[in-house]
């Protein structure tokens, strides 16, 4: 990595005395313009007080990146920070506390930012550690991507983000609103303003079974149309968008029919479903990495409960040709990993599946840039290199948009205009 820090121009002198702007001005050899979508020639970027700036202002670092491709920091819509799947993940349900998963999440979240990942979307958590960490981050206690954390996801009694699922009966228990099982439209309602009340950035809702909960059903509906109507309604009150887990079919479209933003995995879409999300302007959230990783890990003895692994070998498989029949059909993508199944940092890994299916590097790459700022209502601030948005540039040495898996390794990330120290 040659990346050097060429001079210091010029000393602010503000009236105060003291303040002084933090500017940079990044050399990119090329960069990727997702907006034109083309790769652009040689470019100099100025990044003033943590924005891009059409020119530098006053005091400045120059960086040299003339040998690199410059890109819009990478957004994930799809990441659980707080745990990483291993065997022992559900035992660890009960011998570990909040603070031990607040620790791991911390470490997850530089491991993220440090794969290029600038921001991401948390897609479920016990409900207070993802929140404590954005802040964290936004505060600049620990490093990490700007997160928007949608808190404890919702689902039904025995549903898949059932926080009691697969326990012993009697410590089972009834889960309420606030743990997020809800039942009934007022329940949903209630659910949605406990979490506006507890500083959510989005709603996430289990709308079928999914692959790694303790349940034998992977895919049946689990919303009615009243509590997923309340949830939409209620959500739109308070300006949240909402996304719905999904692998079947039923489920899926009775979540696109309420209005939802966004559909994670897609699985069994079937070809009214795609109509659907094209007439709604669904987005998808493909998350093929962690398909092929729990499709892998079902072959090991042990390494799941039995009762998870027939989903796990069935499900993981199809989330690549869904992802592709989507594509084709012209339904939108913003990329998502699922990460916390993989490995947190892997997430890269991704872009190559994706391609291997059918999109191309540069559709690839505008799922996580332009797309992904959309669907989380933040094009103002994220996505492009566009003057005004937010700092947030990675490089890779060569052009990803010839060889995709360039992107699993950054050799340079800036965020909010702060050089990363990536660590190794
Ligand atoms: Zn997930």
């Amino acid at each position: 990595m040659k990346i050097k820090i060429l001079l210091t121009l010029l000393i602010i002198t503000c009236f105060s005395g003291l303040v002084q702007a933090q500017n940079i001005s990044l050399q990119c050899g090329a960069t990727v313009d997702v907006l034109g979508k083309k790769l652009s020639g040689p470019q100099t970027i100025h990044v003033v007080d943590g924005r891009i700036a059409a020119t530098p202002t006053g005091s400045t670092e120059v960086v040299d990146l003339s040998d690199h491709t410059c890109l819009p920091g990478l957004i994930d819509m799809h990441v659980h920070l707080t745990s990483e799947s291993n065997p022992k993940a559900y035992l660890e349900r009960f011998t570990l506390n909040t603070a031990d998963y607040a620790f791991r999440a911390a470490r997850y979240a530089k491991a993220t930012l440090d794969a290029g990942f600038t921001t991401v979307r948390n897609l479920g958590d016990d409900g207070t550690i993802t929140k404590s960490l954005r802040d964290a981050v936004r505060q600049g206690i620990v490093e990490g991507p700007r997160i928007f954390s949608a808190g404890k996801s919702l689902a039904t009694t025995g549903g898949h983000a059932d926080p009691s699922n697969g326990y012993r009966a009697d410590l089972m228990g009834d889960p309420t609103p606030k743990e997020g099982v809800v039942n009934g439209a007022e329940d949903a309602a209630k659910a949605v303003r406990q979490r506006y009340k507890e500083g959510a950035d989005l709603i996430k809702i289990t709308a079928t079974g999914g692959v790694l909960s303790t349940a034998k059903n992977g895919q049946n509906p689990q919303f009615t149309e009243a509590e997923l109507a309340a949830i939409v309604r209620t959500a739109n009150d308070y300006g949240f968008k909402v996304a719905a887990h999904a692998h079947g079919a039923e489920g899926m479209k009775r979540a696109i029919r309420a209005g939802v933003s966004s559909i994670e995995h897609g699985t069994l879409m079937d070809d009214e479903a795609r109509k659907l999300m094209k007439k709604h302007g669904t987005y998808l959230v493909p998350t093929i990495l962690a398909g092929e990783f729990v499709m892998n890990k079902a072959k090991i003895d042990g390494y799941f409960p039995e009762i998870v692994r027939p989903k796990a070998a069935s499900i993981g498989p199809q989330l690549k040709s869904n992802f592709k029949r989507a594509v084709e059909a012209g339904v939108k993508i913003a990329f998502g990993t699922d990460s916390g199944v993989s490995a947190h940092g892997d997430n890269a890994q991704e872009f190559a599946l994706m391609v291997a299916a059918g999109m191309s590097p540069m559709e690839a790459i505008r799922s996580a840039t332009v797309h992904a700022a959309d669907l989380l209502g933040a094009s103002d601030d994220l996505g492009s290199l566009t003057v005004g948005k937010y700092g947030d540039i990675i490089a890779v040495q060569g052009n990803p948009l010839e060889n995709i898996s360039l992107l699993e390794k950054v050799s340079f990330v800036m965020q909010g205009g702060r050089i990363v120290e990536i660590s190794k």
